[in-house]
């Protein structure tokens, strides 16, 4: 007897939704489709047999070949500020949503294609991706998912046997096949409103409410409170990456997810010295992106989502902006409220408090701690160590000292369990990358392996928790992917 090996099988409820707001599309075809990863734990929780996704059939879904009888990928419209000049088409240049799986818990989840050759929407762009900027998607998605960061993921990265041109030259190809709770963005709702089409907007609105925010349909204001939430689950998000160090480097609106996940690793980085300008990105040039505007940068990115919501808030336009901005302003004291009970926790104490926060971040800065190293040292005992002056570390220290519960072993587990010893440093992934579009992918599963799991340390990956060596040249990052 055999039995049913399954794949995907994929629902359209988005394109059904707001039909205006999609074209269907086919991906293009590659002449020698290989599997470089698979992620065998998200493809279990999407109902599907990893084994089966290895073998050919698998892999040609992976890239968009071969689907299911009656399946019909799209690329999605949206329009987004970009550094913040408006651009009323992007969209989907070289990506497709294949559909959406319910997961095993029930949960809708979009599978999209990166990679997957031109759309009407690809511009000058060639609608390819190289290996090498599809792993590091893969890799960072992976390390903020184990972070308890909400965020997509990469199900699969496959080689196309094509070569990509970009500026370095020839790169080999690959496609992304990348799960999310959703692809809506700030951009796609800004690209419904411009379009003037009210009843698709309303649609748009309404199915962000039910897939995402479904409480919000209750409230005496279903599409006013789809935008507090919004607000509320985009503060939680970048107060987590502030916690953790995280730098996006391209927050534009068409990266500003409705689902509050993080999505689009392209030029982000994790920060080595802690300091507030810090940009990765080479062509962030005034620093717009920089770690410590992002915060300042979601909210404005939720403004233009707000705008686009207007019409649907009240008639009355004064009123609607009223509302609308009355809600905007929630952003600082949520985003206020998550990252200081992160940092007390990160700190060990029981209670926040927001002076002692400042005080040490100011202190990190002027001596350029290693943001990581610092907290995992600070439950060891010896973060006096990382301080080229250690005195005012001293005095910080003895105020934290005098805040902290008896029990001091409870409070370094504690710590060690909100605090990486592993994330993805810059020179690691560079390593890994540059590697793996060599042909060898064992840099990149081991470095993997370490950030699946940051907060557990383990022997044999030392060499993943520090920064660069000092004389290292300041780390870069490009969009061109
Ligand atoms: P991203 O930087 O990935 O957020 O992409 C920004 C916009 O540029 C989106 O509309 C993408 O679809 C588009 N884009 C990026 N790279 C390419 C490419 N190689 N070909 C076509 N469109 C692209
Ligand atoms: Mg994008």
């Amino acid at each position: 007897m055999t039995v049913a090996r399954t794949l995907l099988e994929f629902d359209d409820s988005y394109a059904r939704a707001v039909p205006s707001l999609s074209l269907p599309w086919t991906a293009a075809a590659f002449p020698a489709p290989r599997l470089l990863a698979l992620n065998e734990e998200l493809a279990d929780e999407l109902g599907a047999d990893p084994a089966a996704l290895r073998e050919p059939a698998g892999v040609a879904l992976l890239v968009g070949q071969g689907l299911p009888e009656g399946t019909t990928p799209v690329a999605q419209a949206y329009s987004g500020h970009q550094f913040g000049h408006y651009q009323p088409r992007l969209g989907d240049g070289r990506a497709l949503l294949l559909g959406e799986v319910l997961d095993r818990a029930g949960r809708r989840r979009d599978v999209h294609l990166k990679g997957s050759g031109r759309t009407p929407f690809a511009r000058g762009g060639d609608g390819k991706a190289a290996v090498g900027p599809m792993l590091r998607e893969y890799l960072i998605g992976e390390a903020m998912h184990a972070l308890g960061i909400p965020t997509t993921r990469a199900l699969a990265v496959v080689a196309t046997g094509e070569a990509v041109e970009r500026e370095q030259g020839p790169l080999p190809g690959a496609v992304l096949c990348r799960v999310a709770a959703s692809h809506l963005r700030v951009g796609t709702f800004q690209f419904a409103a411009a379009s003037g089409d009210r009843a698709a907007l309303r649609a748009l609105a309404d199915h962000a409410i039910a897939r995402h925010h479904p409480a919000a349909a209750d409230a005496a204001e279903p599409h006013l409170e789809l935008f507090r939430r919004v607000v509320h689950a985009q503060a939680e998000l970048v107060a987590r990456w502030m916690l953790v160090g995280f730098v996006h480097g391209v927050l534009n609106t068409d990266n500003t997810t409705i689902s509050g996940e993080s999505i689009d690793y392209g030029p982000c980085a994790f920060m080595d010295a802690h300091d507030p300008a810090t940009v990765f990105s080479s062509i962030d040039h005034r620093g717009r992106y920089a770690y410590g505007n992002q915060p300042a940068i979601v909210q404005w990115n939720l403004a233009r989502l707000g705008e686009t919501l207007l019409p649907l808030i009240d008639d009355d336009t004064d009123a609607a902006v009223a509302a609308a901005t009355a809600v905007l302003h929630e952003f600082p004291a949520v985003y206020e409220r998550h990252h200081q009970a992160g940092m007390a926790a990160k700190l060990g104490l029981a209670e926040p408090d927001p002076q002692l926060v400042a005080d040490l971040l100011e202190l990190l800065h002027a001596q350029r701690v290693d943001h990581t190293g610092f907290f995992r040292a600070l439950a060891a005992g010896d973060a006096r160590a990382l301080f080229t002056d250690p005195a005012p570390f001293d005095a910080w220290a003895a105020r934290r000292d005098a805040l902290l519960p008896a029990d001091r072993g409870a409070v370094a587990a504690a710590m060690n369990r909100v605090n990486p010893i592993y994330v993805p440093r810059n020179h690691r992934v560079e390593e890994a990358l540059t590697a793996a579009t060599a042909g060898d992918l064992d840099p990149f599963r081991r470095l993997l392996q370490a950030v699946s799991a940051p907060f557990t340390e383990r022997v044999g990956l030392a060499g993943y928790t520090t920064p660069a060596p000092g004389d290292a040249a300041p780390y870069v990052t490009y969009c061109g992917t």
